[in-house]
Parts: structure tokens; sequence; C-alpha cells
């Protein structure tokens, strides 16, 4: 019987694909989401799922008894760069004071092991691309500092109450498996957007600022197959289990432009995606892309679906299979 792992988030995007991957791997798997965001149909036959919130130290305490866990994997969040600048006390409240009950409901239940969704948000502009893990964090947006305050409460957690943890900076996540996809809604990520576009379900995509000190002028991201980003979360279970805790970024070393993602989607699509250039999005470093060494050093993790044009294309298949998304 494998190790017993609860999910928090684990109905969402990258959490979905998570729990897939876990269960395949022979992890037993409790998934906690309170649905605000995530589809309750991600949830395979068999994973139970517990409706409720991160913060809810008696559920958690209760959940964490019950299944017997002997790791956390910590999902639940709100993840939009834009949102976060407009309800900064929503994301302090749902990410930094939520997640501090997680960790009080870890200790009363005696699970010492937790995996943490943090991200590149923390390092805000960078000086030098690729960015290690030791490059400063001074985020530029309230999403980033969210990210990096649950850190510090992580290592000072972890130094006097002997928990472990790992904390992954994830870049840009895209992609799908046949079963799990990307449903936001309202939808705000660049990949999905540019597929309902090619969908004929928007008009047009928005360029968020061409004013950028970039090649082509538009924000240059890091994207990571949200496959590899799963298996990293077992990669990290492992380093766990080892007692090992530490911070890694998770992403391919490739930048690719708004414009380069625009390209790839019209080429993977064969579909036009007409688009025109708006104002900058308020938090948006110019460009973000990671140095993975030290994940492929210490976790022995590395992508194996590097190719921008797999992911965009895995996406395609998803939403045309899944026309209105997990509604349909
Ligand atoms: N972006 C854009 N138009 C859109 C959505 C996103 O130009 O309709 C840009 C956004 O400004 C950022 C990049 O695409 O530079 C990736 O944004 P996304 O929201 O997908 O992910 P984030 O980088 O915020 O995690």
């Amino acid at each position: 019987m494998g190790s017993s792992v609860l999910v928090t988030g684990g109905a969402g995007y990258i959490g979905s694909i998570t729990v897939e991957r876990l269960t395949q791997a022979g992890f037993r798997v409790v998934v906690l989401d309170d649905l605000s965001k995530g589809h309750g149909e991600t949830v395979p036959d068999g994973v139970p799922l517990v409706v409720g919130n991160v913060g809810d130290v008696d559920l958690v305490t209760e959940t964490l008894k019950a299944h017997e866990v002997d790791a956390v994997i910590h999902f639940a969040a709100m993840s939009l760069v834009g949102e976060s600048m407009e309800r900064p006390a929503d994301y302090y409240e749902n990410n930094v004071v939520a997640g501090a009950r997680l960790l009080a409901a870890m200790v009363e239940a005696g699970v010492d092991k937790i995996v943490f969704s943090s991200s590149a948000g923390v390092y805000g502009e960078p000086e030098q691309v690729p960015i290690r893990e030791s490059h400063r964090t001074e985020p530029v947006n309230v999403y980033g500092d969210t990210k990096l305050i649950f850190e510090r409460i992580l290592g000072w957690q972890s130094e006097m109450s002997g928990i472990e943890y790992v904390s992954l900076r994830y870049f840009n996540a895209a992609g799908a498996t046949e079963r799990c996809g990307e449903d936001h809604r309202p939808e705000s990520h660049l990949i999905p957007i540019a597929l309902e576009v090619a969908a004929g379900k928007r008009p047009e995509l928005t360029v968020f600022g061409d004013d950028y000190d970039t090649p082509d002028g538009t924000c240059v991201r890091d994207y990571i197959d949200v496959r590899d980003l799963s298996d990293a979360h077992i990669a990290a279970l492992a380093a766990l289990d080892r007692g090992c805790s530490g911070i890694y970024n998770l992403g391919n070393g490739e930048g690719s432009s708004v414009l380069d993602i625009i390209e790839a989607a019209r080429s993977v699509t064969g579909r036009e995606i007409p688009w025109r250039v708006g104002p900058r999005r308020e938090g948006d470093p110019a460009r973000l892309v990671a140095s993975s060494s030290l994940a492929e050093q210490e976790l022995g993790w590395r992508p194996e679906h590097p190719e921008l044009a797999d992911m965009i294309d895995a996406a395609w298949r998803w939403v045309q299979s899944h026309p209105d998304g997990y509604a349909g």
C-alpha cells in the first residue's frame, strides 16, 4: 500500500493532474477542495473528495487523521496576478492565513511533510535570467508576495516544529492530459485564451503591453508542461521521505514571448488568432525564465515534455474534447 497524501486544491488545474499522476504511481490520495474554482468531476473514482476550506482547522485535522495522511501537497490558493492587485486582502487571507491554519492542523494531527505550490512570482523583476533559487526575492505583485510569506512561514515552522517541506516555485504551467485540462472561469491565462480565439469563442486576444525590454517588446515567460510539473511533486515527496527540505524552481529554462505563444498556437491549431495590443497588466515582470538545475540535481527531476508545441497541442486536444470545459 502506497503512502497517503492529502492534496489541497486537488480539483484545480495543476492539482487535478497531480492527483491523476499520484494515483497512477500508487499513492493513496484524498482531495480537499472548496470547489470555488475547482471541478469536482476531475477527482477520479475511488479518491475521496472533502469539500471544504484549508483554513478549517477542525475539518483538516479530522481529515488528516481519518485518512492516516503521511504528507500534504498544498495547491489550494488564489492564483491570478491581476486579481491579486485588485483584491489584496482576499489573497493574504486565502494564501497566507488559511495556509497557516493548515500547518496548525498538520501539527495537531502529527503530519510533518508538506509540498507547497510556490511561484516564480516570488522573485519580482529579475536581475539575472535564468533565475536561480538564490536570486533575491522582491515580489512586484500581491500574489507573489503571498507565496513568499508562506515560504517564510514554512521555513520557521520547519525549524521550530520539525516539519519537512519542499517549496516548488512554478513558472508557467501549460498543457493537459486526456482527462484533465485548464478551465478557469473567467479565463485569464494566455494559452487557454489563445485557444478560445482559435476555437472562435472569442474574437481576439489582447496582448498586455508591447513596450517591455524584451526582444519583441512582449512579456517573456517559461512555459512548463503540467505533467512535468505534477511529476515534480512526486519527486518532492520522495525527497521528504529522505528527510530533505528545500526550495526549487520548476521551469524549462526557455523563454517564450506572448507573440511566440500566439504564433505557436496558430501553428498547432491551423487557425488564425487575431490579436491587438492593449495596456500593460499591473504586476507583470518583463521576463521570468527558470534555472531548474537544482531540482535536477537534488530531486532527480527534469522536464520530459519541453516542447511548447506539444504543450499547446495537448491543451488544444483537451479543449476540443471538452468544448464547454468541465460543464460539457
Ligand atoms: N497575457 C496577455 N494577454 C492575455 C493573457 C495574458 O498578453 O489575455 C500575458 C501576460 O501579461 C503575461 C503572459 O501573457 O505576460 C502570461 O500570462 P498568464 O496570465 O498566462 O500567466 P502568469 O504569467 O500571470 O502566471
